[in-house]
């Protein structure tokens, strides 16, 4: 059985880290149960090799599901996650050097969803996700959010969430699921994953809706609908020390939702990501430049990384 070293996890919220990481010892002990003999869906037969990590992208790499799904059907669960994935990387280049060669998707029953970060050699990213019987909204919306890690390269060892440009993170992978629940609403009504189920892709819609919402709200209250220089000027010191999605960033994903969802190619930015020394661990003046030459690397057109740095610095 292979070794597994708990290093850290990022969560939908970052608000108490420490307390995160010690919970997380009690749940990494139930991991090690559920990864050796709760193999409950996959989209691979069990017994995969190891000589295959590395090929194929995020796109297209096996997808398995685990844990424990609180009445769910596991199988139903892989077809959710499954279709989150394909219309999330529609059309995006997939261009990071830093792709796992598999995606495990872990039901809890309890604890933020969240993103194992293990140091067993292995090339699969870990996402942890809860959520009640049958609520796929749901996890759509969680997976979404750590699928948006995975692409930009927060899934391996290293990634371990770090301040002061976490924040912006947070805020562009809750707007990279946030967009792919607006997808997902569309193929859902189109071709849904259950026979006679398309009025669930309403369901979904409604629930992106009301999530974006509530970021609206928030934004407008701070007055980050009227520009985010601003507000980020005003807010800067708040955000750099508090990184979570639940944070004060928040404000900024109305506008990044809508930058996300101006092309594909937009998108193929996030892969570039945290391919720098010191990831998110960098002033935001050294942060933003770090992503664009990133992106001249990996061949990514940069257009996203451009916008960030046009609305958050000017
Ligand atoms: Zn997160």
């Amino acid at each position: 059985m292979m070794r597994r070293t708990l290093l850290s996890q990022i969560g939908l919220s970052q608000i108490g880290l420490s307390q995160i990481g010690l919970s997380q010892i009690g749940l990494s002990q139930i991991g090690l149960a559920q990864v050796g003999f709760a193999l409950v869906g996959s989209a691979v037969a069990p017994g995969w090799p190891a000589s295959a990590q590395g090929k194929g992208n995020l796109a297209s790499v096996p997808i398995e599901v685990v844990g424990d799904w609180d009445g769910s059907l596991p199988g139903s669960a892989l077809a959710v996650v499954t279709r989150m994935r394909a219309v999330s990387l529609a059309g995006v280049r997939l261009l990071s050097d830093r792709q796992p060669g598999r995606l495990r998707v872990d039901g809890h029953r309890s604890g933020p969803p969240s993103i194992w970060l293990h140091d067993d050699g292995t090339s699969i990213a870990w996402v942890i996700v809860d959520i009640g019987p049958r609520d796929w909204s749901k996890l759509a919306y969680q997976f979404g959010h750590e699928l948006g890690h995975v692409l930009a390269n927060s899934w391996g060892p290293d990634a371990k969430p770090r301040n002061p440009c976490q924040w912006l993170e947070e805020a562009l992978v809750e707007s990279f699921s946030i967009r792919g629940l607006g997808l997902l609403a569309t193929s859902w009504e189109q071709d849904p994953p259950f026979p006679g189920d398309t009025a669930f892709g309403g369901a979904i819609r409604t629930y992106r809706d009301r999530v974006l919402a509530g970021y609206r709200a928030f934004a407008a209250d701070v007055g980050a609908d009227r520009g985010i220089a601003a507000w980020f000027r005003a807010h800067r010191s708040e955000m750099e020390t508090e990184g979570g999605v639940s944070g004060p960033g928040r404000a900024a994903i109305p506008t990044l939702v809508a930058e996300l969802e101006a092309g594909a190619d937009r998108v193929e930015d996030l892969g570039a990501l945290n391919r720098w020394p010191g990831r998110s661990g960098v002033p935001m003046e050294q942060y933003l430049p770090s992503w664009q030459g990133s992106c001249a690397e990996i061949g990514a057109k940069g257009r996203l990384a451009e916008r960030v740095k046009a609305l958050l610095l000017g």
